[in-house]
């Protein structure tokens, strides 16, 4: 079930995408919510910021929240992670490990690198991914959002297909890096 707080998190996670593409790296924001609703961690990209190919938001998140997850682990208390991307492999990996119990994202990435639906539907950890509730792309207005966000990424100094015409530029060949 979608709710209005579920939206207020969405937004918030939006925020956080917004603050990492000023940052000038991936537009992806995480925000991670106890049963009762509270803000336990926040987390927003930083691949490009830190250097870190596995500086994911959702991960950044999962990491801020420190000993909390293991205390919503021995109590099987429902977090919820709330992103603005669908999560991918690694992140999806990060969601089942710390058991989260209610994954909600406002974009899906089936062209990208969105995993957490291909590996549900693979049906691989399946008793694992059957107790998440998932919801994928609630809210049509906040989803073209994240949208645009993504398009502005595209246009950045640091997005990948920038980053390749600069090193095409200074090799001799002019060859692309494969
Ligand atoms: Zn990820």
């Amino acid at each position: 079930m979608f709710t209005d707080i579920d939206k207020f998190y969405l937004k918030m996670a939006l925020e956080e995408a917004e603050l990492a593409l000023q940052e000038n790296t991936y537009p992806v924001g995480a925000i991670l919510v106890d049963d009762q609703f509270k803000v336990i961690a926040k987390g927003r990209n930083g691949v490009h910021t830190n250097n870190d190919a596995t500086a994911h938001a959702e991960i950044e998140a999962i990491r801020n929240a420190g000993e909390t997850i293991f205390d919503a682990k021995i109590h099987n208390r429902s977090f919820t992670l709330y992103s603005s991307l669908e999560p991918c492999p690694m992140c999806t990996g990060g969601i089942l490990f710390a058991k989260i119990q209610r994954v909600v994202w406002l974009l899906n990435d089936d062209l990208g690198f969105g995993g957490y639906q291909k590996m549900k539907d693979a049906a691989i950890f399946e008793k694992k991914f059957d107790r998440i509730e998932m919801i994928a792309e609630p809210d049509e207005e906040l989803k073209n959002r994240q949208l645009e966000l993504m398009h502005q990424w595209e246009k950045s100094s640091n997005h990948v297909s920038h980053l390749r015409k600069e090193v095409s530029l200074v090799l001799p060949s002019g060859g692309e890096i494969q």
